[in-house]
């Protein structure tokens, strides 16, 4: 999962970045309107996490500019002082949930969590494909109840898989959801990571559907169907 982060503040901005990254999301940051609303709308991002007080053009505006080009991704806006109207604004502009200033960070990330698991039509933190469980709370997997040790970009790669199970999704997705903007990014090293998944998980629970891209199956159920 990629995460947009527009927040003007150094110190709160590198905070909230680091501890995104800690809990296995790909994170980029803009410190100005401007530079956040270009970010939105060229990358998909899952979640997009949205100062309303911001340079060169303030954060309302700029959600007012995604939702109006039809950008769906689920926005939670941060209010510095506890004013209620802010609020309404921000909810009218189209954010989907909010937080005031000062915050826990626990209190974000179960935030950002429940939206992105709202957006993609799952109702827990965990999803489950034939005996492989993702856990995205703990970042963790596990194979019949086994723990599998994975490293940062096959957890991402295999919770985006996860989160959009049943369903084709094709390398340049991928790409897009599992790096942040700074990363070399090459669709060549997703087959790599397709890979070493496939070694870690069991081979045929990704399949590949040639030209289109990768699925995670449950592989009792697709042997079934043949
Ligand atoms: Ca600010």
């Amino acid at each position: 999962m990629r995460i947009l982060v527009v927040e003007d503040d150094p110190d709160l901005s590198r905070q909230l970045s680091e501890a995104l990254k800690d809990t296995g999301y790909a994170v980029d940051v803009a410190d100005n309107g401007e530079d956040g609303h270009f970010m939105g709308d060229t990358e998909p991002y899952d979640a997009v996490i949205l100062d309303l007080g911001l340079p060169v053009i303030d954060g309302i505006s700029v959600l007012q500019k995604w939702r109006a080009d039809g950008k769906t991704f689920p926005v939670l806006i941060l209010t510095a002082r506890d004013q209620w109207s802010e609020k309404v604004s921000g909810f009218d502009a189209g954010a989907d949930d909010y937080l005031t200033k000062p915050f826990h960070h626990e209190e974000l990330l179960a935030r950002l969590r429940a939206l992105m698991r709202r957006a993609a039509g799952h109702t827990t933190d965990s999803i489950e494909i034939g005996g492989l469980m993702v856990d995205n709370r703990a970042a963790r997997c596990f194979v019949d109840g086994m723990p599998i040790k994975l490293t940062s970009h096959e957890f991402r790669l295999l919770s985006y898989m996860a989160t959009h199970k049943g369903r084709v999704i094709s390398r340049t997705e991928l790409v897009e959801h599992i790096y942040d903007q700074d990363f070399d990014r090459d669709s060549n090293t997703i087959e790599v990571f397709v890979g070493r998944l496939r070694r870690k998980i069991g081979t045929d629970r990704i399949e590949t559907v040639r030209g289109l891209g990768y699925r995670l199956i449950d592989p009792d159920n697709a042997a079934a169907k043949k």
